[in-house]
């Protein structure tokens, strides 16, 4: 017998991995990319002997990476050589004092007692409790499918949805830690991976500094564009046949069904199950007829973006380390201004990434590679921001900050430098609003309340990635890809 079709539209880190599962279960599996290489937000470029990263730069969660690529019948550390970073991150704040998040625990003792005596005490008990929230959503939250309500809104999940304590704010929440606002702020930073401001966030994500503390944040040598490639070539090797420069313009429907997907050269692909890779909304609104739930989409929340900066340096600058980040005094009006206001905060938090502190080939000998990232709003619904400028200011904002740590001429040693910003995250990638996390987590759209895997008209139409189940980040997509994949499986009955 023939085996089935699945086409994926997209080759982003939740589409790769769906399609190696499902290929490896037999089927035959199509790949269509509307750029010219896999990989998706975690993308890559290389200029003139610097490397670049231009999505992800940390690995997190590392426990979570290693059950996905065995899931693949594979494992993690003979794909990748991981080095551990530690300190994680150097903290600077705006009155100059630094704190260094490290797994030494002797250290952390030392640097928070001498910002809040008595503190120490509280980082423990707050790590206890952000271990519970990690085993705790990992259990009941992201590996776990909702294809019914009652799976989700059942008495058995109710103790669950408490012990998560989804509706206790988690700034507010972190006065019972500490009194100290730069500790704060040092430990709920973090929330903004998951495209949510830390006064909006449930006291849940408590988890994420906890991992990042206890598990440890890695560098994969060659940098985070090895994961892509070495899932790609698992999916290659399961037989997966990828198509690039081919983006799709519309999924052929009919009756209840998908039929497959058009091309934009106008050339048909069918296929019996069709999956998304491409941003949720961004399907909805772009590649099916209008309908209820596209409209729906466009008044959800969505998470911020950035202005992304990526310098190629003519000389080294050993004193910055791996990730250092810029955490600023206003720290909820920072939040504000991007969520609310769209922009660019007045003085605004901002990260530096510099990768040949771990691996020395992502530069040339004798030179440097930098990466800085500033959030921003997304883009709004008329298009009032000035992207321009807002970019010529961010600019100034991270060559200011330098300057505090004594790095003053920075500006002299730039042999180029490449941008990010909302616009080209859209253009890029179809990211509805330029937002780089997707739909943002808040209670109202997680879990079951999140956009299903599954459309629920044309029941052989699939999703997979971050504005879907489970959520944003890369383990989380191989997460979501895997549980795609089963239930796809399960549905056709093979
Ligand atoms: C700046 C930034 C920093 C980040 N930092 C981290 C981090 O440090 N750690 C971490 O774990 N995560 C991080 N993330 C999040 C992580 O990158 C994403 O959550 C993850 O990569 C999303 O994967 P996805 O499967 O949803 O697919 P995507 O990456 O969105 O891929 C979807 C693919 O679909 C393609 N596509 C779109 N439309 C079409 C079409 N019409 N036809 C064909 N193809 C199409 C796109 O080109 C893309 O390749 C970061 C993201 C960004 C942007």
């Amino acid at each position: 017998m023939k085996a089935k079709s699945v086409l994926v539209i997209g080759a982003g880190m939740g589409g790769i991995t769906a399609a190696a599962h499902l290929a490896r279960s037999g089927l035959q599996v199509t790949v269509v990319e509307k750029n010219a290489s896999p990989g998706g937000r975690c993308g890559r470029f290389s200029r003139a002997g610097h490397h670049f990263d231009t999505g992800p730069t940390l690995f997190v969660m590392p426990l979570l990476y290693e059950a996905e690529f065995h899931a693949l019948g594979t494992s993690l550390h003979d794909r990748l050589h991981l080095l551990r970073v530690d300190p994680t991150y150097h903290l600077v704040f705006d009155d100059g004092s630094q704190l260094a998040l490290t797994a030494d625990m002797t250290s952390m003792q030392q640097q928070l007692e001498a910002l809040q005596p008595g503190s120490f005490q509280g980082l423990r008990r707050y790590l206890q409790e952000g271990e519970q929230h990690y085993r705790l959503v990992l259990e009941g939250l992201v590996n776990r499918d909702f294809r019914k309500a009652s799976q989700f809104f059942s008495l058995r999940n109710l103790p669950l949805f408490l012990r998560l304590r989804p509706f206790l704010n988690h700034y507010r929440h972190m006065a019972a830690f500490f009194t100290e606002p730069r500790l704060k702020s040092a430990f709920t930073f973090q929330d903004i991976y998951t495209g949510l401001s830390p006064f909006e966030a449930p006291a849940t994500f408590s988890m994420l500094p906890f991992t990042e503390l206890a598990h440890g944040v890695f560098y994969p040598q060659g940098g985070m564009y090895q994961v892509v490639e070495s899932l790609t070539d698992l999916a290659s090797q399961a037989g997966v046949e990828f198509l690039f420069n081919s983006p799709v313009e519309h999924i052929e429907l009919h009756a209840a069904r998908t039929r497959g997907v058009r091309l934009a050269d106008g050339s048909r692909l069918e296929a019996d199950v069709v999956l998304a890779n491409a941003d949720l909304p961004y399907v909805y609104q772009q590649l099916l007829p209008p309908d209820r739930m596209a409209r729906t989409l466009s008044h959800k929340r969505f998470s911020c973006s950035t202005i992304s900066f990526f310098w190629g340096l003519d000389q080294p600058y050993p004193s910055l380390g791996p990730h250092t980040l810029f955490l600023a005094d206003d720290y909820q009006r920072n939040f504000e201004s991007i969520d609310r206001h769209l922009s660019l905060p007045a003085n605004p938090s901002l990260y530096l990434h510099a990768p040949a502190r771990l691996d020395p080939t992502m530069a040339p000998p004798g030179q440097d590679t930098l990466t800085a990232i500033i959030p921003v709003g997304h883009l709004s619904q008329n298009g009032d921001q000035d992207w321009d400028q807002l970019r010529r200011l961010a600019r100034s904002h991270v060559f200011r900050r330098l300057r505090s740590l004594g790095i003053t001429d920075l500006q002299d040693h730039l042999v180029f430098e490449e941008t990010l910003t909302p616009p080209a995250w859209r253009q890029r990638y179809n990211l509805v609003k330029g937002s780089t996390h997707g739909l943002s987590h808040r209670l109202t759209q997680m879990g079951y309340l999140r956009p299903p895997n599954r459309h629920p008209r044309y029941h052989n139409l699939y999703f997979v990635g971050a504005s879907t189940h489970p959520g944003t980040g890369l383990p989380t997509a191989m997460v979501s890809g895997r549980l795609v994949a089963t239930r796809i499986l399960d549905e056709l009955g093979s």
